[in-house]
């Protein structure tokens, strides 16, 4: 019923010339229709690889954005700004921006609130610190970061989101969560909702694993129960394993 959404994070890499390269790559492979494929590219590539996918049903999609359409934020980028370019998603709330750029849960709520306002997908980040699951808290965690962030949300906009379960530990470090443990957090997070909204609504809300995600172990990832999807970073800088996680 859910439809399953693999979302590349390029984060901090590509140029124009290399993003342009890597989506003609990744374009002229194989890829399964019923897939939802997402690249999520630097802001200075959102404008060419918009170009390139067109008449492809890969989709587009930012890293951050604020949620003021315009004013005195120097540096940033508005929402006004990425629905001119006609983005699908955006990612919010990434571990990396809570780390190193200050955001919390409360911009993460405004950030979702302007995306789901300008008919943006977002998909939201949450995940627990090594330090946080060593101590047995990471449910706690979650549940806290999920319900700040769909904060005076209403149920019919709860379909739109993508929520993205990242533990911080596995990002990055070649660390995978366990298939059963990521299942059970993302279990969690859809019960969560459930009690929040309703069952029907927590069905139908996507909740993809991140973290090391790569070719050798998203079949088993996607084989669990309530595993939607993947948010991918370093796999997903090479068309061969993006094109092989979007053919899981
Ligand atoms: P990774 O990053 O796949 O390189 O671990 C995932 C992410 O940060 O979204």
């Amino acid at each position: 019923m859910r439809k399953p959404i693999i979302a590349g994070n390029w984060k901090m890499n590509k140029t124009i010339k290399e993003a342009v390269e890597l989506v003609k790559d990744i374009k002229s492979g194989d890829r399964d229709d019923n897939v939802e494929a997402v690249l999520c590219v630097p802001f200075t590539n959102l404008m060419e690889v918009k170009r390139e996918i067109e008449g492809t049903n890969i989709k587009l999609g930012a890293q951050n954005m604020h949620w003021e359409d315009s004013g005195a934020f120097t540096g940033e980028i508005s929402p006004l700004m990425l629905k001119e370019i006609g983005i699908d998603y955006v990612i919010i709330g990434h571990s990396e921006r809570r780390q190193y750029f200050n955001e919390t849960d409360e911009t993460v709520n405004k950030k979702v609130k302007t995306a789901l306002k300008y008919d943006i997908n977002p998909i939201v980040c949450v995940g627990e610190t090594l330090e946080e699951r060593e101590s047995g808290k990471e449910k706690e965690v979650v549940k806290a970061q999920v319900l700040k962030a769909l904060e005076d949300i209403e149920e019919k906009d709860i379909e739109s989101i993508v929520i993205a379960y990242e533990p911080i530990w596995a990002i990055g470090t070649g660390k995978t969560a366990s298939n059963k443990d990521a299942n059970d957090i993302i279990s969690f997070i859809r019960e969560t909702i459930g009690n929040k909204y309703s069952k029907d609504i927590s069905e139908k809300i996507r909740i993809q694993y991140g973290g090391s995600v790569k070719p050798a172990n998203i079949s088993e990832l996607m084989d669990e129960s309530d595993i939607d999807g993947a948010l991918v970073g370093g796999a997903s800088l090479k068309s061969e394993d993006f094109l092989k996680l979007i053919n899981f």
